[in-house]
């Protein structure tokens, strides 16, 4: 059996196509036994940036996932959000996500040094400006921060700096460990992100190298496809299994209103 997939997007972010409930028959299609979803939450003000929904919309958005429920009475659908974690939103973020039930939090960094979102192909020239260690460093530091507080139940797609092929030559595993150290003291799950399968990395998100160190450290994961369209919900999920296992990985997670089960992965 597939392990369940908790990261899909919906069009209310204004970058994904079909509503929760294609991507639910999709889901079923798959013989996906569970699916979540965690769509690009609002952030305190609405012209942040143009890809997420905008604060009114968030009843809409659980609306549309409990649609999806009454749709597929058969398939379990968890209700979560992606949430940008920038340092000093902490209280911005608290209040969000006490305005509704959640499953499960993802937290994920995108922006790093204020405005800069390194996984933003319209902001691509601005690698060029900087030196790829020097930014992997911000990131982990920055994501360090997200799983320390406490915010989240999940870290996102804990290596994104790499979807654009662009890596390092310096050794990142003490990167890697500042990061998983803070995520196994909170008690984070990390998630294994196929999308990355899909970007010019051509790697799963995290990292092998990271994923070993996460399992040496007992730091729980879960799977997402991090799907924009509801053909992409569980893509490459046997690639994925597969690479947790070969990290040492012998259990996934599952969350219903922000408390852990283990499952055996198959
Ligand atoms: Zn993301
Ligand atoms: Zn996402």
């Amino acid at each position: 059996m597939l392990p369940a997939d908790y990261h899909m997007h919906t069009p209310l972010c204004r970058h994904a196509a079909g509503e929760p409930t294609e991507y639910a028959a999709h889901a079923v299609a798959q013989g996906l036994p569970e699916i979540g979803f965690s769509d690009h939450s609002p952030m305190a003000r609405d012209d942040f940036d143009n890809w997420r929904m905008y604060d009114r919309q968030l009843d809409d958005y659980v609306e549309r996932v409990q649609k999806a429920r009454r749709d597929h009475p058969g398939l379990i659908i968890r209700l979560g959000l992606e949430v940008d974690y920038l340092p000093g939103h902490e209280d911005w973020i608290r209040d969000l996500t006490a305005r509704h039930p959640w499953d499960y939090l993802i937290g994920s960094v995108h922006y790093i040094a204020g405005d800069w979102a390194i996984d933003d192909p319209s902001q691509l020239s601005k690698w060029k400006q900087h030196d790829p260690f020097e930014v992997w460093s911000l990131y982990f530091n920055t994501l360090a921060q997200a799983a320390a507080s406490g915010l989240f139940d999940i870290i996102g797609h804990a290596d994104l700096p790499k979807k654009f092929g662009i890596r390092p030559q310096q050794d990142c595993t003490p990167l890697y460990d500042t990061f998983l150290q803070a995520a196994q003291a909170a008690g984070v799950a990390i998630e294994l992100n196929t999308a990355g399968l899909r970007k010019d990395c051509r790697e799963i998100y995290p990292a092998q190298s990271l994923l070993e160190r996460a399992c040496q450290r007992q730091v729980p994961i879960t799977f997402g496809s991090d799907a924009h369209a509801p053909g992409e919900v569980g893509m490459d999920f046997p690639a994925a299994v597969a690479w947790a296992r070969a990290a040492g990985y012998r259990e996934s997670v599952r969350f219903e209103a922000r408390q852990r089960r283990g499952l055996p992965l198959s």
